[in-house]
């Protein structure tokens, strides 16, 4: 793979990491580190590695060996259930969450469910979000529904009470809840480009004009006011547009299966930058923290740039800004060694690493060095 590289230093690294992994500390913000990987069936070699009677599933053993102890699963992917929904069809990719976690069980691992919140890339246009010059409705792959549709917002908590009601997770980790927005080609090491912004639909355009008492006629009275004078109440506005949704997720939460946990995926600005964040995503750690018992900001090396510098003044500022439990979810990358060095030695080794299907497809010499095992 030619993410990886073959210089001595890395494999230096790479051996010491499966020292590292292999060498269990009490984390002082999670009870016991949970070290993951996060799963989606619609990478082949995920499904046939979890399929009923593969002979790959003697990777597991070696897996805990090298210090995995978790799995995380998505419960829906676009509109098909990894479970037997009454709300979504079967994904037929899936081997069945029912079956994954059986096998789970008998292997020993823990294991918790990823649930994306607005990402819906089938919903129709009318739903999907508009960017403040009052078009887009995206064609991208990362197509969020509008995070002020309250029938759309109903559907998904009756979807995600089912998943919580079937499985009683350990952690339900809630993925895309926040305003549209395209850190992963934008960027996020730099102040911010906030260029392009969404939601400014109509049911936006209403719910802001009810929040600031300001009357808009169209989103481009929205863009101006919120772009200008009304840029500390578009803030508030749109923290509070995705803390709400977390209240009622909590509240359903609360009401199903009071013992999970709830983690939520966060892009990761430095808590420095809160305020580019917030008007970029609606993400703001201090609200979220209200309602989140885990935060799991989503440092992906490729995207960072491989700043290894930036991923330690980020962990330690969120550290420092929020009290809820963090668990950062790493790719794996030539970054990901010295990463989980730094994790191990300052954050009790917690972490969910990208991707399952490309670490299984990658040579024994790549899986030696990441993991430590053939
Ligand atoms: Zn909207």
């Amino acid at each position: 793979m030619k993410k990886f590289t073959d210089t001595v230093v890395y494999k230096i690294g790479f051996v010491l990491i499966a020292g590292y992994m292999l060498y269990t500390t009490i984390s002082p913000l999670i009870d016991s580190p949970v070290k993951a990987f996060k799963c989606y069936f619609n990478d082949k070699t995920t499904s046939v590695f979890f399929a009923s009677g593969d002979s790959g599933l003697t990777y597991l053993d070696t897996l805990k060996e090298a210090g995995i102890n978790h799995f995380m699963f998505l419960s829906h992917e676009s509109d098909k259930a990894n479970f037997h929904s009454k709300y979504l069809e079967f994904n037929p990719n899936s081997p069945g969450l029912n079956s994954v976690f059986k096998k789970l069980d008998e292997h020993g691992f823990d294991y918790s469910i990823i649930f994306q919140f607005f990402y819906s890339p089938t919903i129709p246009d009318s739903l999907k979000q508009a960017d403040q010059y009052g078009d887009d409705r995206s064609t991208d792959w990362q197509s969020l529904a509008c995070p002020n549709d309250t029938n759309f917002i109903n559907n998904r908590l009756l979807l995600l009470e089912e998943v919580l009601s079937i499985f009683k997770p350990e952690i339900i980790h809630i993925d895309f809840l926040r305003f549209q927005y395209f850190w992963e080609e934008q960027g996020i090491t730099a102040p911010g480009d906030t260029s392009r912004v969404f939601c400014y639909c109509e049911r936006c355009q209403k719910s802001f004009a009810n929040y600031s008492g300001r009357k808009l006629k169209n989103y481009i009275d929205m863009h101006d006011y919120a772009f200008g004078i009304g840029r500390k109440i578009y803030l508030e506005w749109r923290s509070k547009t995705i803390s709400r949704v977390l209240s009622l997720i909590r509240d359903s939460r609360d009401r199903i299966s009071p013992k999970t946990q709830i983690s939520v995926n966060i892009v990761p600005y430095l808590p420095s930058n809160k305020n580019i964040m917030t008007f970029a995503t609606g993400q703001d750690i201090t609200e979220i923290s209200k309602y989140a018992d885990i935060l799991s900001p989503m440092l992906y090396s490729e995207i960072l740039n491989t700043d290894l510098q930036y991923f330690e003044k980020y962990m330690k500022g969120l550290a420092k800004t929020s009290k809820v439990d963090i668990i950062p979810s790493i790719e794996i990358y030539i970054y990901t060694v010295p990463e989980m060095i730094f994790l191990q030695k300052e954050f009790g080794g917690t972490y969910s690493l990208f991707h399952l299907g490309e670490f299984l497809e990658s040579d024994s010499g790549v899986r030696r060095t990441i993991l430590g095992f053939n």
